[in-house]
Formats: structure tokens, C-alpha cells, sequence
């Protein structure tokens, strides 16, 4: 009996895995801290001020006063992971349709949940995912391409004051060999997750720079089509109301990131 599991297993190891040894890969869930809005499961020891924690809670406020957005208490799950290969295990059991990512930030209609596991880049990944989290209990239904961006600000360590030097190099880059020119209208056109480049998170997180660290104007311009879609659950396109404004909004930002 046990030659003949054996031999099921090994004739189909990854295709199926095997349906007598495998085991299910759950959450981790021995501890829970919570801290405001964020309840953090693991399955070791998390000190209840890591630093790291510390962080999280404080960006709850610099979103909120970035943004000019209410605070929410509805709860944002955080499932740690203690090792890539567990979290991988998991995904691969239970969301076997999710591209390779390193962390994940999944809504339903009743949770606000984040995966991730304790790695070298675990302090990135948790700002960016848990910035989800904090975006979609303040403001429902937000496009793609400024859910991304603004996730994409607010993964840089607070010191740093949203500039994202990787980006900001991609697109310095890009613009020096002639290959990018900002085009809103076309991030605005995505939506699906898995059809954005690491261009398009780049030139999103552009655009949310140039937005909140050029002109009060500007900022005031992202802060009232927030609120008008948190209040209403639609708003215009924020490339008609930009351009409609600075017909070279494109150009502006080149000569943003570049004076960066
Ligand atoms: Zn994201």
C-alpha cells in the first residue's frame, strides 16, 4: 500500500502533488498582535514595538494627512510567513493562479487581507502591501494605476519622503534612450494587475511625485478626486481633469523626475 502511494507521487509530483501525502498549508496563526487597524498573525514571536510594526502603524497617518482621507477601523489582516518556502506552498495550494510575487494584498467583500513572509524585503513589501490595505478602507473602488502608484510612494522608507530612487531611475533612463514618454491615459486604461509593466508601476508612481511633491495645486487636484470618489464611488478620469489644467502635464513630469 505504501509502494503504491509512492508510486502516484512520483509520477505526478508537481502536476497534481499527491492526494495521499500532501499536506494542507494553512495560515500562520499562532500569534496575533494587533495594533490599530492591523491584526499581524504569525507563527513566531513578533515584539509588540519592532520598529518595523512601529512603521506600518505610523504610515496609517501619513497616508491619512497626505491624502486628507478619514481614518477607518475596519481591520487589515496581515498572514507573516516565517520562511519563501511556506508562504510559496501556500499560495501555490490555494491560489494557484497568482503570478510569483514575494507578497499579495487581497480584498473580499468582507476582509481586507495581506501575505507576506519574513525576508530581507519584507519592511518594502509590507509598507506596499499594507498601504492597500489603508487605501481601500478610506476610498473604495480607486483605479489601478493610482492604487499602484500611491502603494508605490508609500513603500519607501518614511525618511525618504515617497521618492522611489529605483523608479525614478528606470525613468530618467527611459527618457534619456527615447523609449518612455508619460502617457496617463494609458495607465488609465488598465485593469488588471498582471498587465502592468514594471514601467507602468514606475511612471504611476510618477505621476502620484509629481502630484503630492510639486505644487499645492497639485496636490489639492489628487486630494478632491479622492474624496470625490470615496464619496460618490466614481469620479472622472484624473488625466482630463490634470490636462485640462497643464496641457504639458507629460512634460512636466519629465522635468520633475529629472530635477529630482
Ligand atoms: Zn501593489
Amino acid at each position: 500500500m505504501r509502494a503504491w502511494k509512492l508510486l502516484i507521487c512520483l509520477a505526478v509530483p508537481l502536476l497534481a502533488g499527491c492526494l495521499f501525502t500532501r499536506k494542507v498549508v494553512t495560515l500562520p496563526a499562532s500569534n496575533a498582535l494587533v495594533r490599530d487597524q492591523l491584526v499581524i498573525h504569525s507563527d513566531f514571536r513578533l515584539p509588540r514595538h519592532h520598529r518595523l510594526v512601529d512603521e506600518l502603524v505610523a504610515r496609517r497617518n501619513d497616508v491619512v494627512e497626505r491624502l486628507r482621507l478619514p481614518v477607518s477601523d475596519e481591520p487589515i489582516h496581515v498572514y507573516l510567513f516565517d520562511t519563501p518556502e511556506r508562504f510559496q506552498a501556500f499560495v501555490a495550494q490555494h491560489h494557484p493562479d497568482f503570478p510569483d510575487r514575494r507578497a499579495f494584498f487581497l480584498e473580499s467583500d468582507t476582509r481586507l487581507d495581506v501575505y507576506a513572509y519574513w525576508g530581507d524585503r519584507v519592511a518594502e513589501d509590507l509598507r506596499h502591501e499594507v498601504t492597500h490595505g489603508y487605501l481601500h478602507t478610506m476610498v473604495p473602488h480607486l483605479p489601478l494605476w493610482l492604487d499602484e502608484g500611491l502603494a508605490e510612494y508609500f513603500e519607501v522608507p518614511r525618511s525618504e519622503g515617497g521618492l522611489n530612487a529605483p523608479h525614478r531611475t528606470m525613468l530618467v533612463q527611459a527618457v534619456h534612450e527615447r523609449n518612455w514618454q508619460p502617457d496617463l491615459p494609458r495607465l488609465e486604461r488598465l485593469t488588471a494587475p498582471f498587465e502592468m509593466t514594471q514601467q507602468d508601476y514606475a511612471e504611476s508612481w510618477a505621476w502620484v511625485h509629481l502630484l503630492l511633491d510639486s505644487t499645492p495645486q497639485r496636490r489639492e487636484l489628487l486630494q478632491n478626486h479622492l474624496a470625490r470618489i470615496r464619496m460618490t464611488g466614481t469620479a472622472l478620469p484624473l488625466s482630463q481633469v490634470l490636462l485640462a489644467a497643464e496641457p504639458q502635464a507629460a512634460q512636466h513630469l519629465i522635468a520633475h523626475l529629472q530635477a529630482l
